[in-house]
C-alpha cells in the first residue's frame, strides 16, 4: 500500500536543543471523539499540544511538525533518566477515541501505516527497539495510551519495537529493580506507586491481565526484555 502523507502543519513546536539524540519513538492514541477533532486540536496554537504525525483509522498519515523540531506530546514524563522525553522523541498520535470516548481496536490499515511510518523514521533516526514506547510507559500516573488493545506484537512482527516470545526467562533481580533497569520511572522522588508502574508495564507487555501485581509471567517477560538490553 502506498504511503499517504498529508501535510497538516502545527504551530506547536520548538527546538530540541543542541546535540540532542532522537532515540525514542513514542506512540499515543488521540483520545478524542473524532479524528477531525484531534487534528484540529493538534494544530491549534491555543492548545499547545502536537505530535510529529497522526495516523488516521484508514491509514492516512498527517505530518504536523518537522522531525528535527521538538513536538509537544509527552508532557510531564520520564524514561531511563530522561525527563525531557519530547526533546529526544518522535511522537505519533494514532486516531482512537480512547478509554474516555469508546476505546476500540485499531484497524489493520491503521496499524500497517504506523509500521510503515515507523520504519521510514528509523531510516533517518536509529531508534533502538526497546525505546519504542507508549505514552503510558513514560507517564504511568497520568496516561493509559495507546492502551491494552494496541497490537504491540503486530508492530514487533513488522520490525517495530519488541515483543518477547519467551515465557521461560528467569528474572535475576527483584521486579521493581528490573522495571527501573528497563527504564520505567519507579523512583522514590517521583511518588508514583509501584502498582501503577506495574499496571503500565502490563498494559504494554501483558495486556491480558492488568492488575498491578507482578506474577511469574510478568517476571519472565521483564527478564526477556532485560536480556535484550544486555545483548545490545
Ligand atoms: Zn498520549
Amino acid at each position: 500500500m502506498p504511503r499517504r502523507v498529508v501535510e497538516c502543519p502545527s504551530p506547536n513546536f520548538d527546538s530540541r536543543g543542541p546535540n540532542t539524540p532522537i532515540d525514542i519513538l513514542l506512540l499515543h492514541y488521540t483520545g478524542m471523539e473524532t479524528g477531525a477533532g484531534a487534528l484540529a486540536r493538534l494544530c491549534d496554537a491555543e492548545a499547545k499540544v502536537s505530535a510529529h504525525y497522526t495516523v488516521d483509522e484508514d491509514g492516512t498519515i498527517y505530518a504536523h511538525v518537522p522531525e528535527a523540531a521538538r513536538a509537544w506530546h509527552a508532557g510531564a514524563s520520564w524514561w531511563a533518566g530522561e525527563r525531557n522525553v519530547n526533546a529526544r522523541s518522535i511522537g505519533i498520535e494514532i486516531v482512537n477515541p480512547g478509554h474516555e470516548f469508546g476505546y476500540r481496536s485499531f484497524p489493520d490499515a491503521q496499524i500497517a501505516a504506523v509500521i510503515d511510518l515507523a520504519l521510514d523514521i528509523f531510516e533517518r533516526h536509529p531508534i533502538p527497539p526497546e525505546r519504542v514506547l507508549g505514552h503510558s510507559d513514560v507517564a504511568p500516573a497520568r496516561k493509559m495510551d495507546p492502551g491494552e488493545l494496541f497490537p504491540w506484537g503486530t508492530l514487533a512482527f513488522g520490525g517495530v519495537g519488541l515483543w518477547p516470545q519467551t515465557r521461560k526467562a528467569r528474572l535475576e533481580v527483584p521486579f521493581e529493580e528490573g522495571l527501573r533497569a528497563f527504564g520505567y520511572g519507579l523512583r522514590p522522588d517521583m511518588d508514583v506507586p509501584a502498582e501503577t508502574v506495574i499496571e503500565a508495564f502490563q498494559r504494554h507487555w501483558r495486556p491480558a491481565g492488568i492488575d498491578g501485581v507482578a506474577d511469574t509471567e510478568c517476571e519472565s517477560i521483564l527478564a526477556a526484555l532485560l536480556t535484550h538490553l544486555d545483548t545490545r
